[in-house]
């Protein structure tokens, strides 16, 4: 079974939201996040959680460093991302 289908056959089995600040949806443990948040990440943020990703780690729960640091990335990416939004809608009340 590769990825894609090891992905696709897992389901909700646990609590685990998506993980976008604020995001409340609750997604399958084998998925970073819900479908309009993880397509709102920069395809090549998406491509390296996706290449970091390794089968079973949501139910071993041992992440590679390599993966807790692609994820961090992409927190920092959306805390960036939630500014640039955030800034021209207060500069047009200016
Ligand atoms: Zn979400």
């Amino acid at each position: 079974m590769n990825k894609v289908q090891y992905v696709r056959s897992q389901g909700q089995f646990q609590d685990h939201g998506c993980h976008w600040p604020g995001c409340t949806r609750q997604v399958p443990p084998a998925k970073w996040g819900c479908t309009p948040h993880w397509f709102a990440l920069p395809k090549d943020l998406r491509d390296r959680i996706w290449k970091a990703y390794v089968p079973g780690q949501e139910i071993a729960k041992n992440p590679s460093p390599a993966y807790l640091a692609v994820a961090n990335e992409a927190q920092q990416w959306i805390r960036e991302f939630l500014e640039r939004k955030a800034v021209p809608a207060q500069g047009s009340l200016l």
